[in-house]
C-alpha cells in the first residue's frame, strides 16, 4: 500500500515529491511517457527564481528529481498510469498493466502541445512538422531554409528566436495583430531582422504530403480571406496546449477545456486526490507557480494522511 503516488513529473509532480519525501512518505513517482514534463522541450528558462543567468530547462527537471531522490522518493521512469479507480479510498491505479493502491494520489499529469488540425499536420509529423524546436530545431533539413512557427505566445517567440540559429528566414504565423507574448519576448521577435511576422493569418495546410516533406503552408487572411502559400521547410506549432486529463473524465470535475476543477487549493471533488499544475491552471502555467502548487498538493496530501 502507498501512501502517496504522484502521477508526473513536470516543475509540479517533481516539487511534490521532494515535500513528500521530506515528510518521509516515500513517494512513489511516476514520470509517464515524457520524464520531466514540458520544461524539457525549452531551452534557457530564465523567470525561475534563484537562477540569475537562467537555467536549462533539462538541467533544472534532472535537479529536481535528485532532489527528490535524496530525501526517499521513488522515481519510477516512463511508468504509465493506464487507468485509475478513485471510486473508494484506497485508490487503484493500473501502472502498466499492475495493480497499484494507495491511500492518497497527486495528479501532475501536465499538458501537451495543441495540434492546428489541419490536412497534412498529421501526416508530415517529424517530416518538417514539430512541436517542439529546441528539440529537432537544429535537423539537417532546416539549416539555411525558410521556416514557419504558427502561435503569438511566450513559446512561439521563444521557438521563432531559437530557430533564428538554423533558419534563413522565420515567419511567425499568427492570427491577430498583436502578440499574446510578454513584453520582453515580444520586443526581442520584433526586433530580430531574421524573423518576419505575417500578422491576421492562419495556416488552413501543410504541404505537400505526397513528397513525403514539408515544403510550404497555405496561409489564410482572416480579415481579406485572401490565400497565399508561404514555400518553408519546416513548421513549428507553438498554439498553447491541452491538459492531460483524459484518465480523469467522468471521475473528476473538469472544465470544458478538459482542466481539473480544484477545490480550495489543491483539493480536487475527491478527498485525498489532489491536483497541481498545468493539468488544472489554463491561467499561470509557469514554472514557478506549478512548483508551488505542487508544494500544496504535498502538504495537503500529508494532513489529509495524518487524518485517516
Ligand atoms: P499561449 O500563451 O496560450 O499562446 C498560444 C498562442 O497560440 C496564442 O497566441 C493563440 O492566439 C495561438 N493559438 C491558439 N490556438 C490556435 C489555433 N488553433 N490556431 C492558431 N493560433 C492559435 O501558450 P504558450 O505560448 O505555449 O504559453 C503557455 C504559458 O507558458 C504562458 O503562460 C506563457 O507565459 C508560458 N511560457 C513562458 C515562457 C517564458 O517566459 N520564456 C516561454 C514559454 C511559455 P491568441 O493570442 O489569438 O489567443
Amino acid at each position: 500500500m502507498e501512501q502517496v503516488v504522484i502521477i508526473g513529473t513536470g516543475c509540479a509532480g517533481l516539487t511534490a515529491a521532494i515535500y513528500a519525501a521530506r515528510s518521509n512518505l516515500k513517494p512513489l513517482v511516476l514520470t509517464g511517457t515524457m520524464p520531466g514534463g514540458l520544461l524539457t522541450t525549452t531551452s534557457i528558462v530564465e523567470n525561475y527564481p534563484g537562477f540569475p543567468e537562467g537555467v536549462d530547462g533539462c538541467e533544472l527537471m534532472v535537479r529536481m528529481q535528485k532532489q527528490a531522490e535524496r530525501f526517499g522518493a521513488r522515481v519510477q521512469v516512463l511508468r504509465v498510469v493506464e487507468a485509475a479507480d478513485l471510486s473508494k479510498n484506497p485508490f487503484v491505479l493500473t501502472v502498466d498493466g499492475e495493480r497499484v493502491e494507495t491511500k492518497t494520489v497527486i495528479i501532475a499529469t501536465g499538458a501537451s502541445h495543441r495540434h492546428l488540425d489541419v490536412p497534412g499536420e498529421h501526416l508530415l509529423e517529424r517530416k518538417g512538422v514539430t512541436y517542439c524546436a529546441t528539440c529537432d530545431g537544429a535537423w539537417p533539413m532546416f539549416r539555411n531554409q525558410p521556416l514557419v512557427v504558427v502561435g503569438g505566445g511566450d513559446s512561439a517567440c521563444e521557438e521563432a528566436l531559437y530557430l533564428t540559429r538554423f533558419g534563413a528566414q522565420i515567419h511567425l504565423v499568427h492570427r491577430r495583430d498583436r502578440l499574446r507574448a510578454s513584453k520582453i519576448m515580444s520586443g526581442r521577435v520584433l526586433d530580430n531582422p531574421k524573423i518576419k511576422p505575417v500578422w491576421n493569418s492562419v495556416v488552413t495546410e501543410i504541404l505537400d504530403p505526397k513528397q513525403d516533406k514539408v515544403t510550404a503552408v497555405r496561409l489564410k487572411n482572416v480579415k481579406t480571406n485572401a490565400e497565399t502559400v508561404l514555400p518553408c521547410a519546416g513548421v513549428f506549432v507553438a498554439v498553447g496546449h491541452v491538459p492531460n486529463t483524459r484518465l480523469f473524465k467522468g471521475v473528476l470535475d473538469l472544465d470544458e477545456n478538459g482542466y481539473i476543477i480544484p477545490k480550495r487549493g489543491p483539493a480536487t471533488n475527491i478527498a485525498g486526490v489532489f491536483v497541481a499544475g498545468d493539468c488544472a491552471d489554463h491561467v499561470y502555467r509557469q514554472a514557478i507557480t506549478a512548483a508551488g502548487a505542487g508544494c500544496a498538493a504535498a502538504i495537503d496530501a500529508e494532513r489529509f494522511l495524518a487524518r485517516l
